[in-house]
């Protein structure tokens, strides 16, 4: 499909995406869950016409999550969905914790996204900017690939989570595989289907060096093909950046013909129409 007709296309789509299912109200650290900390998302949500949100703080900030508060929310704001999630990843010090609590609270949480922050370096997350780069130097870059999708498998493994975040996080800081993507990650999208789980469809990358959003062109299509569902996701880290690129994400989804996106409840999947 050559460029004009993407671009034909891209001007004919209307698409309002209404959901946002990767959010870090806590940011960078743990902050425990008030309605003070929790009420600009909120109306950053309905300022940007979403009406349909899950928080997903890091496991590792799991201490601050409140389920009264957040029901305290939905009180506040009965035109939103609120949905109470959280992010698992590998960490090798804190997710031993995350995956305990998560097992705890699993009947209280809407959605848990499985994330790979960590490769063989225990104490540096890779996904770092800047200095998460230094793990890849004089590296085999195709290596690295099968071994992130590798741990992506064993998160999804775990059965501890809805869907995947950012499935192509391992090409942050602008590392490409002399293979071709599709064989790199066909297995693991092969796994992710037959365990039922979605993708996320994120504009977090369009932030990061490598300035492309995840996953990849090859991977959406190769998850439509499979019959994988998605979600669409920010990761914001601050609620100005709630529903951040979405115009942009719309037409790269009309672009792919994806006309429907899925919402969770309690774990339990909705495919909604766009
Ligand atoms: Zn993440
Ligand atoms: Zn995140």
């Amino acid at each position: 499909m050559g460029p004009n007709v993407i671009a034909d296309q891209l001007s004919a789509t209307s698409y309002q995406l209404f959901s946002d299912y990767h959010t870090h109200p806590q940011g960078h650290r743990v902050q425990r869950y008030t309605q003070t900390l929790l009420q600009p998302w909120a109306d950053s949500a309905r300022n940007l016409g979403l009406s349909d949100i899950a928080f997903t703080d890091h496991d590792r900030y799991h201490a601050g999550i409140s389920f009264d508060e957040l029901d305290r929310l939905r009180e506040r704001n009965p035109d939103l969905r609120i949905r109470a999630g959280i992010e698992l990843d590998n960490d090798p010090i804190c997710s031993r914790a995350g995956r305990s609590w998560i097992e705890k609270h699993w009947d209280k949480l809407d959605f848990v996204l499985g994330s790979i922050h960590f490769l063989d370096c225990p104490n540096q997350m890779f996904d770092s900017v800047p200095d998460g780069a230094a793990q890849f130097e004089a590296c085999d870059i195709d290596a690295m690939y099968a071994d992130y999708f590798g741990r992506v498998r064993e998160i999804a493994a775990t059965g501890l989570v809805d869907c995947l975040a950012h499935l192509d996080l391992i090409k942050i800081h602008g590392h490409r595989p002399l293979a071709e993507i599709g064989s790199l990650v066909s297995e693991t999208l092969d796994f992710i289907r037959v365990r039922n789980l979605a993708i996320e469809l994120s504009t977090a990358g369009w932030r990061k060096p490598v300035n492309e959003a995840y996953p990849g062109d090859r991977i959406i299509e190769l998850a439509i093909e499979k019959g994988i569902a998605f979600t669409t996701a920010s990761d914001a880290h601050s609620h100005a950046q709630l529903g951040h690129n979405f115009p942009i994400l719309a037409q790269r989804m009309a672009s792919f013909g994806i006309q429907q996106v899925c919402v969770f409840e309690k774990h339990t999947r909705t495919h909604l129409q766009l």
